[in-house]
């Protein structure tokens, strides 16, 4: 016999004619030994008529174990007499893998015993291959065909990886959305892609990326004028839209691996923050970061990475600012505050620690505890004889959280401070979210149950002060540091502070004045009515073992 006709059976014979033209037809005998190919079949697997025969079905796939495996569960079923349907890659002869999805069927003999099998498959390599284009070009911009925001983050780690020398360079078309000229879709198109020849022919064969609608990065080896030469190309060959030569102005941020940053989201976060800049100041431009700006950033990463080890390892302090409280001409109340220290930072001032925290999410940990010290502080003044007031600041990030509230009444309990003498002081962004949450308004009226007090913090820096006053809890209010301060010599502001003073009093209100530093400003706010000043001239923030307790 011909060892590639067909099987001389007249089922067969028109079975596989009619699937023979569609189909990759092979036949097995019971040892899994190839018996027949037809054409569509050696045409994928480049096997020749000759060479295919008496080959086994193990060898048209690749010897990985993995698919080894498939095929031997496939013939274990077809052991049992029965059928195999599934997608499985196969490999041709010169090792280039396709796909075919493949039913595998049985001939037995009477007694169960496997005779032969019949191998139908259709190629899907090509739909194999589609998926995969679909995949790359999620990493593709269909627009521009630059990389997009996924890819440039995979080449930018892949150049770290290699240890490469790159500019990251983040650009930016200034005053996109009121270009005129872009009133619909397809000039919008127009231009981006204009811009985009321009980069490439600039940039040659540097990566590029579209990272939204205006913005792009290129990853370049250049020098910084190499970089910012661009600008002048951009000018020299203008983009025209509906006939109108576009003089684009664009605005640039360049930051270098590994001289400035080392990884991707930092030289991200650099080259956008070094944009801004150019921004803000006018745009038009393509620069680093100022040197000062530079400092300033990674000093942020550098709290920001401490921040946690300094958690653990305590180094946190806490100082307290005594407030004096006119009508009893004593101190009633300090307030605690925050301190940092660190050995390479130096000093961490509140201003700047906390919005920190409040990004990375430590504030809850920094805001217990400054409580639990704070409370400590005050059940210590409690326990010989005097009953201390303790203000404690609050950030608004805390009180989101649905354990605020429970968190604060555990400290109270473990310190045993007395409920009464605590209170919580908050900013207007605070005021803000409390308004809008429930949650945040609950939990404050729940810890005013107890017996706490809130405090408005910087009352009359931001705008809507008098709003808060009506729907917050609040007991006290502390009048800003910016009016104590040009209080002497403006009497506009004279008027002012008189005003808050008279109308807190008709509310009931407790007001302190913050940021005395003399003598003359603590006489006149005695004299309008004041009820405490705190200050420098009262006394500085000081740590706890500095302070007598008596
Ligand atoms: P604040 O609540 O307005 O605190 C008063 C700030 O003014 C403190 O700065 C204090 O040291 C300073 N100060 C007090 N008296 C005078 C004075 O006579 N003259 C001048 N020039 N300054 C004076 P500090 O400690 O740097 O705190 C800054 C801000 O950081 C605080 O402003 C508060 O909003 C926040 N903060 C401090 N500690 C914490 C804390 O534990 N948690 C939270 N969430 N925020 C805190
Ligand atoms: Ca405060
Ligand atoms: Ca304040």
């Amino acid at each position: 016999m011909n060892t590639t006709d067909l099987p001389e059976t007249n089922e067969y014979n028109s079975l596989v004619n009619s699937l023979d033209k569609f189909h990759l037809v092979t036949h097995t005998d019971g040892e899994g030994l190839i018996t027949y190919a037809n054409q569509n079949y050696l045409n994928v697997s480049g096997w020749t008529p000759k060479r295919i025969i008496g080959k086994s079905i193990w060898q048209m796939f690749s010897d990985c174990s993995e698919n080894q495996d498939i095929v031997n569960s496939i013939w274990d079923r077809l052991l049992l007499g029965k059928s195999w349907s599934g997608k499985v890659e196969k490999m041709s002869r010169d090792g280039k893998p396709f796909f075919v999805n493949m039913l595998a069927v049985p001939t037995t003999s009477n007694e169960g015993e496997l005779q032969s099998a019949l191998f139908l498959e259709l190629d899907i390599t090509e739909d194999i291959r589609l998926q995969e284009k679909l995949g790359e070009i999620a990493f593709i911009d269909v627009e521009t065909g630059l990389m997009s925001r996924h890819k440039l983050e995979q080449v930018v780690n892949e150049s770290i990886d290699k240890g490469l020398h790159f500019s990251f360079v983040y650009l930016t078309i200034d005053h996109y959305y009121t270009i005129k000229e872009l009133q619909s879709a397809d000039s919008e198109t127009q231009l981006i892609q204009e811009f985009t020849n321009r980069l490439k022919r600039y940039f040659q064969d540097s990566p590029i990326a579209r990272i939204d609608t205006n913005s792009f990065v290129v990853l370049t080896a250049f020098g910084d004028w190499y970089i910012q030469g661009f600008y002048d190309f951009l000018k020299q060959q203008p983009i025209y839209l509906s006939h109108n030569a576009q003089t684009l102005s664009i605005s640039g941020g360049i930051v270098r691996f590994p001289e400035d940053q080392q990884t991707y989201v930092q030289l991200y976060q650099v080259a956008l923050a070094a944009a801004d800049e150019v921004i803000s100041s006018g745009g038009g431009r393509i620069a680093s970061l100022s040197a000062e700006s530079h400092k300033t950033l990674n000093r942020r990463h550098e709290i920001d990475r401490k921040m946690l080890t300094a958690l653990d390892r305590n180094s946190l302090h806490v100082a307290y600012q005594p407030q004096f409280d006119i009508a009893s001409n004593s101190i009633t109340c300090y307030e605690a505050l925050v301190r940092w220290e660190d050995e390479e930072l130096g000093v961490i001032s509140p201003d700047e620690l906390i919005p920190i925290a409040e990004e990375n999410g430590l504030i809850e940990e920094v805001g217990a505890y400054v409580a639990e010290e704070a409370m400590t502080f005050a059940t210590n003044w409690h326990r010989a004889g005097t009953d201390m007031g303790i203000s404690i600041n609050t950030s608004v990030r805390e009180s989101l959280n649905p354990q605020w509230k429970d968190r604060l009444i555990s400290i109270l309990n473990d310190t045993g401070c007395p409920a009464n003498k605590v209170y919580l002081e908050f900013t207007e962004t605070f005021a803000l979210k409390a308004e809008e949450e429930q949650s945040v308004l609950s939990q404050m009226s729940e810890l005013q149950n107890l017996g706490l007090q809130f405090t408005l913090d910087d009352f009359g820096s931001g705008y809507a002060s008098l709003r808060y006053l009506q729907h917050l809890p609040v007991t006290t209010i502390k009048i800003d540091r910016i009016f104590t301060e040009v209080l002497l010599s403006n009497p506009k502001t004279q008027k002012l502070v008189e005003g808050i003073i008279q109308l807190s009093k008709k509310l009931n209100l407790y007001t302190v004045a913050e940021g005395v530093v003399n003598e003359d400003q603590f006489n006149l706010l005695k004299k309008m009515g004041i009820d405490a000043v705190q200050g420098h001239y009262i006394g500085i923030p000081l740590p706890a073992d500095q302070i007598d307790i008596h």
